[in-house]
C-alpha cells in the first residue's frame, strides 16, 4: 500500500446516504483504493505514507461537471449586468482579447483554485481543449472530462443586436468538429483524460451538423455536452430561426437528438413539461446555481429534476459569471438558492448538495464506475479536510454527524489540505507538491491587467450597464 489515511471522518458517498465511518481509514495503492473501513482493521506498517486524519474528514475529490477555465483571467469582468448584455457587450470586448496564451494561464488560475478547494475532475468546455490538457490538466495531474467546442458562428458578436440570427459557417463548424474527432483519438488511452462532444448550443449549430455529431458520438459511445435552453439569447435565436411558436428543447425532440447520451447544462429556460419530457429520454443534466443567479437573476432547476426522477450535477460554468471555481461554494449556492426559490428550508439539503458534486456528477459524466465515491477498486481521488477551525467547530457525532451540514453551510473551501489524484499527491499539508502557485499568481494578475486595458475601447464604445457603474463611482 502506497498512502493511508488513518482516524478519520471517512464520507464514502457510497450507498443510499453519504457512507460515513467515524475512525475510518482509506488505503491506496498505486491509482486505485484498496482499503476502507475502520482504522483498527487497517494494518497500517503495509503503507509507505501515511497521513494522520484525525480532526479531518476525508472525502471522494469533487467533481465540477461544467466548467471553463480559459476564462477565468476575466474575473469580476462583466458582473451585474442584464443578460441579453453579458456575453455580447460585457464579456465579449475584454475576451476577443484574449490570447490562446492567455487562456492557458487564466485556466491555471482556475485550476489550481479549483484543487484548493477539493476539486478534482473538471469537466472542461472549451476551444482547443488539447492545449489545455497539455499545458495545465496533465502536469497538474488533475482528471479531465474535456468537451472540444464546436458551433458554426464567429466568436466576435458584439456588433450584432440580440435580434440578428447568426449566420452560420459550416466550414467553421466542420473543423471544430474534426478537432473533436481528434481529441478522442489523441486521448483515448490517457488514464486523466476522457471525452466528450460538445455541440455548443442550437443556436449556433446547424441541425445537420448537429446530426452528424450524434451519429459519431454513438459510434464512439460517447456523450453530448450541450447548453440548452439557456436563456433569452438562445430564445430569441431559436424562435427566429424555427419558428414563433417553437422552442430549443421541442426542435432537439422533434429531430430525436434526445436521448440518454445527452448531457443538458442550464436548462433554466425550459417548461416543467420539457425537463419531464428529457427525464424520459433520458438525458441527464448540469445546473451552474452561482453562474445563472449572477448572470440571469434564475435558479437553475436542479431541484426539480431530480425529484422528476433525472440524474443532475453542478458546475461553476466560468469565472466572470459567479466569480469562482469552488465547489463547496457551488454546493452551498445550489442549496440556498433552491431553499429560497421554493420557499421551503428542507428543500436541497446538504447530503443531497453533496451528492451533486460527487456520485452525480459521476454518473451525468460517464464516470461512476471510477469516481464519486470512496470504494474499493475506484480510483483514488481522495480529498481530506481540517476540521479545526473556527468555522466548523464543534464536529459531533452524537446523537448524529453534524459534520455534512457543516461542510456545506459553513465551509469555505481552504480547509482542504491534502488533495490526492489518481493515487498521487497533489497538495500536501496546504501545499502544491508539484505547482509554481506564486508564479502563476502574480502572471496572471499582470496578464490581465494588460487584457483589461486593450479592451477599454470596446468596452466603452459597447456601453453596457457596466459603464455607466463607473461613471457613478460604483465600480
Ligand atoms: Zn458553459
Amino acid at each position: 500500500m502506497d498512502i493511508a489515511i488513518v482516524d478519520t471522518c471517512l464520507i464514502t458517498m457510497s450507498g443510499k446516504g453519504v457512507g460515513l465511518i467515524n475512525d475510518g481509514a482509506i488505503g491506496i495503492t498505486g491509482d486505485r483504493i484498496t482499503f476502507i473501513g475502520k482504522t483498527k482493521e487497517l494494518n497500517q506498517r503495509e503503507a509507505d505514507i501515511i497521513i494522520d486524519g484525525s480532526y479531518h474528514a476525508t472525502l471522494p475529490g469533487l467533481i465540477n461537471s461544467h466548467i471553463h477555465t480559459g476564462e477565468t483571467l476575466l474575473r469580476g469582468g462583466a458582473q451585474d449586468l442584464p443578460e441579453i448584455e453579458w456575453m455580447n457587450k460585457g464579456l465579449g470586448p475584454f475576451a476577443k482579447h484574449l490570447t490562446s496564451d492567455d487562456k492557458i494561464l487564466g485556466s491555471k488560475l482556475g485550476v489550481l483554485e479549483g484543487i484548493r478547494s477539493g476539486t478534482t475532475t473538471f469537466s472542461e468546455y472549451t476551444r482547443h481543449a488539447t492545449h489545455l490538457i497539455k499545458e495545465v490538466f496533465l502536469p497538474f495531474n488533475v482528471r479531465v472530462v474535456a468537451t472540444e467546442t464546436i458551433n458554426e458562428v464567429s466568436s466576435d458578436r458584439s456588433l450584432f443586436k440580440p435580434t440578428d440570427i447568426y449566420v452560420f459557417n459550416r466550414d467553421q463548424g466542420d473543423s471544430d468538429f474534426k478537432r473533436a474527432s481528434q481529441l478522442f483519438e489523441e486521448y483515448k488511452d490517457v488514464d486523466l483524460v476522457s471525452t466528450l462532444y460538445g455541440p455548443q448550443a442550437l443556436d449556433m449549430i446547424s441541425l445537420d451538423l448537429l446530426q452528424e455529431i450524434k451519429q459519431q458520438a454513438e459510434e464512439r459511445n460517447s456523450k453530448i455536452h450541450m447548453h440548452i435552453a439557456q436563456g433569452q439569447r438562445e430564445r430569441i435565436q431559436i424562435k427566429g430561426r424555427y419558428g414563433a411558436d417553437t422552442t430549443t428543447v421541442k426542435v432537439l425532440e422533434n429531430h430525436k437528438m434526445l436521448d440518454n447520451r445527452v448531457i443538458a447544462v442550464h436548462l433554466h429556460d425550459s417548461s416543467p413539461e420539457e425537463r419531464s419530457l428529457l427525464v424520459k429520454r433520458g438525458a441527464s443534466m448540469v445546473g451552474c446555481p452561482s453562474s445563472i443567479s449572477l448572470i440571469d437573476g434564475i435558479v437553475p432547476p436542479v431541484s426539480h429534476y431530480i425529484e422528476i426522477g433525472g440524474v443532475a450535477a453542478i458546475g461553476t460554468d466560468q469565472a466572470p459569471g459567479p466569480g469562482h471555481h469552488n465547489m463547496f461554494r457551488e454546493m452551498r449556492a445550489a442549496s440556498f438558492s433552491t431553499k429560497i426559490i421554493q420557499k421551503n428550508p428542507t428543500a436541497l439539503p446538504a447530503w443531497q448538495a453533496l451528492k451533486l458534486a460527487t456520485m452525480n456528477g459521476a454518473s451525468v459524466l460517464g464516470l461512476e464506475q471510477e469516481i464519486g465515491s470512496l470504494e474499493v477498486g475506484k480510483k483514488a481521488d481522495v480529498i481530506t479536510i481540517d476540521l479545526n477551525n473556527a468555522n466548523l467547530i464543534p464536529i459531533v457525532s452524537k446523537p448524529f454527524n453534524n459534520v455534512i451540514p457543516n461542510l456545506i453551510y459553513s465551509m469555505n473551501g481552504n480547509e482542504v489540505d491534502n488533495v490526492i489524484i489518481d493515487g498521487k499527491i497533489v497538495l500536501k499539508d496546504n501545499k502544491f507538491t508539484n505547482i509554481e502557485e506564486n508564479s502563476i499568481l502574480k502572471e496572471a494578475n499582470n496578464r490581465a491587467k494588460v487584457i483589461f486595458e486593450e479592451g477599454t475601447e470596446d468596452w466603452v464604445k459597447a456601453d453596457s450597464k457596466m459603464v455607466s457603474y463607473r461613471k457613478n463611482g460604483f465600480i
